[in-house]
């Protein structure tokens, strides 16, 4: 399968971006349930249309008070949406008309190259609106998608552009032979230091090719053979006091590294313990579905015992329980301490991420299951599990046949994937489940 697609939505606050994103929200498919204990903003959601799933993320930050601030955090966002998206969705208010900063974006947008997509929003009603959409022509991005966020309007059009845009070559995925790696976690934590420590002298090449900005912060590296990509998310530093628009920015930055990753590194700091932060970060890993390692680092200033790492891991399996497939590594980027082993682990979990199993010993392994532990029932009515079958990997994804999905608990499916992890390891990968009924 091939990477999610990013889109990013850039627009003046009130023209109607959260609205968009709840209009949106409700075509969501919840496969994976939502990550318990990990409260988030709706600064990115998952949308599924027509065949294609992308990532929608809202770059706006919080609302400031003054014209000048509005342009130049208009201006942070159209460079976030630069470095990060596939697509950019340029959202405009007809009701308010064109203005200055919307003309300003329009133009980096648009020497940027990448495709950005121009959206009119509050085109209520097409009598008397639509003549004042051709004003936005004037922008110079292109025809001007109208749309009623409020009133769901035009949204199936505009989603066909936008996803016009997106690359065809899913193949291309299937043939790079390159391990990519997000390193995330909250800053200073020690992600560049990680990253400088890994490539050491096994830096192939930086690659910061003109116009292709998002991989300027992309390295990669030859080690033991094999190629792997870095993606820091430390790389640009966004200067900004106010805290909310930092940790905004943060979230921003990791979606989009993550989505382009195959392993997620997270970073944890190891005087600080986990924190509510690191919570927030890991838990965009966990619902991207990609492999995940937990690096403790700074392990060099921790005053050991023989307990200190089973302490740390039991609180790290407490605190972010809802990733108890991720491996767990304690670190120096310092000293170096165990960074070849992370190499190693990376090379376990991605392969564990793309691993296929055979229909058949899926089958055995689920009757055996079932033997050893009755499904569950309901008035009499007992649950029946037919078939079980891998559907995909990155990750690997089940799609179990039963007679009557309400009978499927989340605790029975959480045990078939126990059963299922015992025969094959699957370290470091989380894995889903798709129930089905057949009658
Ligand atoms: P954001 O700051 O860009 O996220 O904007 P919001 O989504 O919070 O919307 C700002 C205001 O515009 C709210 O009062 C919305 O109800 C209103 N709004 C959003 N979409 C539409 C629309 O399609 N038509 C009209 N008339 N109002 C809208
Ligand atoms: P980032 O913001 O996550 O990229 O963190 P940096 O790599 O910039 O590191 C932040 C600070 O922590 C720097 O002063 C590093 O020298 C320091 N640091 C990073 N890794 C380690 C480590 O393993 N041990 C110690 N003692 N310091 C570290």
């Amino acid at each position: 399968m091939s990477r999610k697609n990013i889109v990013a939505v850039v627009g003046r606050p009130n023209v109607g971006k959260s609205t968009l994103f709840n209009a949106l929200a409700g075509s969501r498919i919840a496969i994976v349930q939502d990550t318990p204990g990990v409260t988030r903003d709706r600064i990115y959601q998952d949308v599924e249309w027509l065949n294609h799933s992308f990532t929608l993320i809202d770059t706006g930050g919080i609302e400031p008070d003054s014209k000048d601030i509005i342009l130049s955090q208009m201006r942070e966002q159209a460079q976030i949406a630069i470095d990060t998206a596939d697509v950019i969705l340029f959202m405009v208010d007809v009701k308010q008309g064109l203005t200055d900063s919307d003309s300003k974006v329009a133009d980096m947008l648009r020497r940027s190259g990448k495709p950005v997509v121009l959206c009119v929003n509050k085109v209520d009603s097409y009598s008397r609106d639509s003549l004042d959409v051709y004003e936005f022509y004037n922008l110079g991005i292109g025809e001007p998608f109208p749309i009623s966020a409020v009133n769901k309007l035009g949204i199936g059009d505009l989603l066909e552009e936008v996803v016009s845009h997106f690359s065809k070559d899913s193949t291309n995925d299937e043939e790079d032979d390159t391990t990519k790696i997000a390193i995330i976690g909250k800053p200073n934590v020690g992600k560049s230091s990680i990253i400088n420590k890994l490539i050491g002298e096994n830096r192939l090449i930086v690659s910061d090719i003109a116009g292709t900005t998002r991989d300027a912060i992309d390295t990669d590296v030859k080690y033991n053979g094999k190629k792997y990509t870095f993606i820091d998310t430390a790389g640009l530093r966004r200067k900004s006091k106010v805290k909310d628009e930092l940790e905004h920015y943060m979230i921003v930055r990791t979606v989009g590294a993550v989505e382009r990753a195959d392993v997620a590194i997270l970073v944890i700091n190891a005087e600080d313990g986990v924190t509510e932060q690191d919570a927030k970060i890991a838990g965009i890993a966990h619902e991207s579905g990609k492999a995940v390692i937990i690096a403790v680092n700074k392990w060099d200033l921790i005053e050991k015992d023989n307990h200190s790492v089973k302490e740390f891991t039991k609180n790290i399996r407490n605190t972010l329980a809802f990733m108890n497939y991720a491996e767990i590594i304690f670190i120096s980027a310092q000293t170096g301490q165990r960074l070849v082993k992370l190499y190693e682990m990376i090379d376990i979990v991605s392969e564990n991420h793309a691993l296929r199993v055979s229909t058949g010993v899926l089958n055995e392994i689920m009757t055996q299951a079932v033997v050893m532990q009755q499904p569950p029932s309901d008035k009499g009515k007992i649950l029946k599990l037919y078939y079980i079958t891998q559907a995909s990997v990155k990750p690997p994804t089940f799609v179990i046949f039963v007679n009557d999905k309400k009978l499927m608990h989340f605790s029975y499916t959480r045990y078939i994937e126990n059963q299922i992890r015992e025969a094959f390891g699957f370290k470091g990968t989380p894995l889903r489940f798709i129930i089905r009924e057949r009658k």
